[in-house]
């Protein structure tokens, strides 16, 4: 005998799909939805499809967006363009209130031991966006690890001789670290002392 009905076992396994959800707190989840509203489940059902359904990338910076373009690139600063790893990260710089730029998310960095190389993440999109003019400075604000430090190099490297200002967040933030688990003190503080590179 299985120890769950059908389409609560069903319920649980969807849950567990979730990251950091294990089997216990699936359980206590579904028990949850079960013991809803019919019009709450429908509410809750709902925002997970329309969000599916609504939410995409900005086409100019990739960042997560309900419209074609996002609110930051319709409303801040051009000139400077902080290049982040993942929609994530935007979050994370934003949460610090300093930065009045507009953002470039590669959706990745790379990292050949993923099979992952310059053409998998959004490099041309960058380097396009920078030869239509008006940018002054490009801040490198990929994690401090391998893959993001190379990454940041690599990119580097295909800016400068653009004649654009290239800077890497300020030591800091600790090596290995995610920007997004960052406080903002450190962060903003790495975004105040940011070097050329
Ligand atoms: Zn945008």
């Amino acid at each position: 005998m299985k120890v769950f009905i059908e389409p609560i076992g069903r319920l649980i396994n969807e849950f567990t799909k979730l990251p950091g959800v294990g089997a216990k707190t699936a359980q206590r989840y579904a028990y949850k939805i079960i013991n809803m509203s019919s019009a709450e489940v429908s509410e809750f059902a709902e925002a997970l499809v329309r969000a599916k359904s609504e939410v995409h990338y900005c086409k100019i910076c990739g960042n997560f967006t309900d419209g074609d373009v996002c609110d930051v690139c319709k409303t801040r600063d051009k000139s400077v363009i902080c290049v982040v790893k993942e929609p994530k990260d935007v979050i994370a710089m934003e949460k610090i209130h300093e930065y009045n730029g507009v953002y470039h998310v590669l959706h990745g960095t790379i990292s050949p031991m993923d099979n992952v190389g310059p053409n998998d993440i959004k490099i041309k999109e960058l380097l396009s966006r920078i030869s239509e003019g008006g940018v002054e400075e490009v801040i490198m604000a990929t994690n401090p690890d391998v893959e993001g430090e190379a990454t940041a190099m690599y990119i580097s490297s295909l800016i400068k001789p653009l004649g654009v200002k290239v800077t890497r967040l300020a030591h800091g933030i600790p090596i290995g670290s995610d920007l997004e688990y960052t406080d903002e003190m450190t962060l903003a503080r790495a975004l105040a002392d940011r070097k050329t590179i």
